[in-house]
């Protein structure tokens, strides 16, 4: 079978919203790896942001050094055979960016407390799939054939609640407790990170984004937008001008990429 030439178009932007005084949301593209990641920081004074860069450089710093491109020539640390490959890379890599904030916190007391979530998708250009690994809240959404479907599940409270069936998605969403992580990285403890693996079509659309966008609307307003927009950086920036137009309580973090089936000869 011939390998499928597959390519990703990305687009991201951070933005403050309209509450906070400081963006303690990064994003991060990196093209020649394939990697694509939201972290969401969360400390006091500005140890949020400090902890959402350095996970976010640290996880790409793996990925750089072990791999030319996911799925080429990987060889992880660690081996779950539940997981390809690139699967358990980026499970690895994503610990390397809990230690790195872990790491940060030891040298200098100030940042006790420091933590910070993350969402990151590799492109397996080999076998044609995309690899999501998340701890905390921030999201992976897949737009298909004009249907949005939740990938993740998040590390949050208000998640458990839902799954036992106490709160509904709506109550949710809105919840005071909303914002309360059961796991993120820079935690005592080393987070169990989730990885998902799934196939790709041509078309699709994935978005990756911290919860001041998910808080801010609900899956049906991100559908309509991303069906509405005519491009990736179109559709970003409409997700980002609603989520303030909503109240912008939070910083707001999207991260678009298209898979695109390039063929062959071209
Ligand atoms: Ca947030």
């Amino acid at each position: 079978m011939n390998e499928r030439l597959l390519e990703i178009e990305s687009w991201g932007t951070t933005d403050v919203g309209m509450k906070r005084r400081l963006n303690e949301d990064v994003f991060e593209i990196d093209e020649t790896v394939g990697a694509y990641i939201v972290a969401d920081g969360m400390g006091g004074h500005s140890a949020g942001e400090v902890a959402s860069r350095l996970a976010v450089d640290a996880i790409v710093r793996y990925l750089r050094e072990r791999i030319a491109r996911v799925g080429e020539n990987t060889w992880p640390d660690h081996w779950d055979t539940d997981r390809s490959a690139p699967g358990n890379l980026l499970a690895d890599a994503i610990v390397a960016g809990h230690r790195a904030v872990l790491a940060a916190v030891g040298r200098d007391t100030d940042l006790k407390g420091m933590g910070t979530t993350v969402v990151a998708a590799v492109l397996d250009r080999r076998q044609g799939r995309l690899i999501i690994g998340h701890v905390g809240d921030s999201r992976a959404y897949r737009f298909r054939e004009g249907t949005l479907e939740l990938l993740t599940e998040d590390h949050s409270w208000v998640h458990e609640q839902v799954r036992e069936g106490n709160l509904s998605e709506e109550a949710a969403r809105t919840h005071p407790l909303k914002n309360v992580v059961t796991q993120a990285l820079g935690g005592s403890a080393e987070p169990a990170v989730d990885i998902l693996e799934t196939d790709t079509a041509a078309g699709d659309l994935y978005l990756l984004c911290s919860d001041g966008l998910n808080t801010m609307l609900t899956d049906e307003e991100i559908e309509r937008i991303l069906a509405d927009a005519s491009g990736l950086p179109e559709a970003g920036q409409n997700l980002v001008i609603a989520a303030n137009e909503h109240g912008g309580n939070d910083n707001i973090t999207v991260v678009l990429l298209k898979v695109v089936e390039l063929q062959p000869g071209t």
